[in-house]
């Protein structure tokens, strides 16, 4: 089929995701047809470098031998068959694995398919929990800024206006506390945290936040300390801590997990994204021993855990993140990420005297270029300008791919990206960026 009836059949039928469908049916599509290591190829033969890693999952590059072969291998197995009643190889290896990995504790691997679904799963984990101990807990404690996923729990607990805002009247209660980023000190945020707490302690079923960085509110960062003392602050006032690190799981920040960075023990971790290193839809929830035995019964009680989904820990997926596995161990990756973290940071920190940026955040292999119109009064683009857009549709004919958060530019390389392919992608940027401005 030729690219001009394929663009047909697409404009026809295909609705996508976070999109204005109108600007999309007068644009020319770009139909992704192959990938090798940081780059995609559409099918006219264009390259572009995946510099948002096909939003933030790839981790080692497209068409990696390795996982290319587990998943074909797997597929001359069974390609899928199901978690209820039934389990399967790379399942149970996969499960093993991941508790070994994560921070101390985490020993209770449960499936799901998407990050959305992975805290889903946790929310209901706790709620299910606390009515197991014989007490009615419903509400949640979220941070303003916060995104876990598009389910209608995840959007609940979901602080991102823009996103949320129009579901708001479909979605159960939560106490919102000011994203940690826009705190005046490590001190105030905590502060706001324990007011939440302290509010409605005995009713809270659990604190939901994504550690160290806030993705999509815009790649914002919290103050050193924080992660840590939110966890002190719900030993203290006896609620659970679940930490999405769905977008910083896999060395997105320079270690395994944000956790590890700030030596906290979550009570779950929701991971997805990378877990396959980014080739199939994979995610996991991770819970305690605690929280697991909780759920131990008679049959007749009924203490079973009542969630699942059809392709609940699909075994190609499995297959696949073992593979990825394998490739941080032989080639420890995470060890050699901080020559990496290191450049980007030098780069950007060039890319920061251009005159029209605003800010640059950054942590790990991660960062946003925020964009002013006035940089001394830092004063905003206004929202009709489109300048984000702007700049990555800039980037894209330049051969970059990326996405804004409104007004910030998005950086999220594969953790493969070599120092020579990151600093042509940044010069890709910087040269986007002082063309639109
Ligand atoms: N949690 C975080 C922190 C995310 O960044 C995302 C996606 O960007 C999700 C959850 C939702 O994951 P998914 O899109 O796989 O449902």
């Amino acid at each position: 089929m030729t690219n001009t009836e394929l663009t047909q059949l697409e404009k026809a039928h295909l609705w996508h995701p976070f999109t204005q469908m109108r600007d999309w049916e007068v644009s020319s599509p770009i139909f992704i047809e192959s990938g090798q290591g940081v780059k995609l190829r559409d099918m006219e033969g264009r390259e572009y470098y995946d510099a948002n890693s096909s939003m933030w999952l790839n981790v080692h590059g497209h068409r990696r031998p390795e996982i290319d072969a587990a998943v074909i291998a797997q597929i001359g197995k069974v390609a899928h068959s199901t978690m209820l009643g039934l389990t399967h190889e790379p399942g149970a290896r996969l499960a093993a694995r991941l508790a070994a990995l994560a921070p101390p504790g985490l020993t209770r691997v449960f499936y799901s398919d998407n990050g959305s679904t992975a805290n889903e799963v946790a929310l209901k984990m706790a709620f299910q929990y606390w009515r197991h101990q014989g007490q009615d807990r419903r509400r949640f404690i979220a941070l303003s800024e916060g995104y876990h996923g598009d389910t209608i729990g995840a959007v609940s607990v979901g602080g991102v206006g823009l996103f949320h805002g129009i579901f708001r009247d479909l979605l159960f209660e939560v106490d919102f506390v000011p994203s940690p980023a826009r705190a005046a000190s490590l001190e105030a945020a905590v502060q706001q945290m324990e007011a939440a707490l302290a509010a409605h302690n005995d009713e809270v079923c659990a604190v939901i936040l994504e550690p160290l960085v806030q993705m999509a509110g815009g790649i914002l960062t919290a103050p050193a300390g924080y992660l840590k003392a939110v966890r002190e602050l719900c030993d203290r006032y006896d609620v659970l801590l679940i930490a999405d690190e769905v977008a910083t799981g896999f060395g997105r920040t320079g270690a395994m997990f944000a956790c590890d960075l700030a030596g906290v023990s979550p009570d779950f971790l929701c991971l997805g994204k990378g877990l396959t290193g980014g080739y199939l839809p994979l995610a996991a929830t991770l819970a305690t021993d605690k929280i697991y035995d909780a759920f131990l019964g008679d049959y007749k009680e009924w203490k079973s855990f009542t969630h699942g989904h059809s392709y609940t820990g699909n075994p190609l997926a499995c297959a696949a993140a073992l593979a990825s596995l394998d490739i941080f161990e032989q080639e420890q990756v995470i060890d050699g990420l901080a020559p990496k973290i290191t450049l980007i940071r030098q780069i950007l920190s060039e890319i920061e005297s251009l005159p029209h940026v605003g800010g640059i955040r950054q942590c790990g292999l991660m960062a946003g270029i925020e964009i002013v119109r006035d940089k001394s009064r830092h004063e905003l683009y206004p929202f009709e300008d489109a300048i984000g857009v702007r700049i990555c549709r800039r980037a894209l004919a330049m051969g970059l791919i990326t996405r804004p958060l409104g007004h910030v530019i998005t950086f999220v390389p594969p953790l493969a990206s070599s120092p020579g392919e990151l600093t042509e992608m940044l010069g890709i940027l910087r040269e986007a960026i002082a063309w639109e401005t």
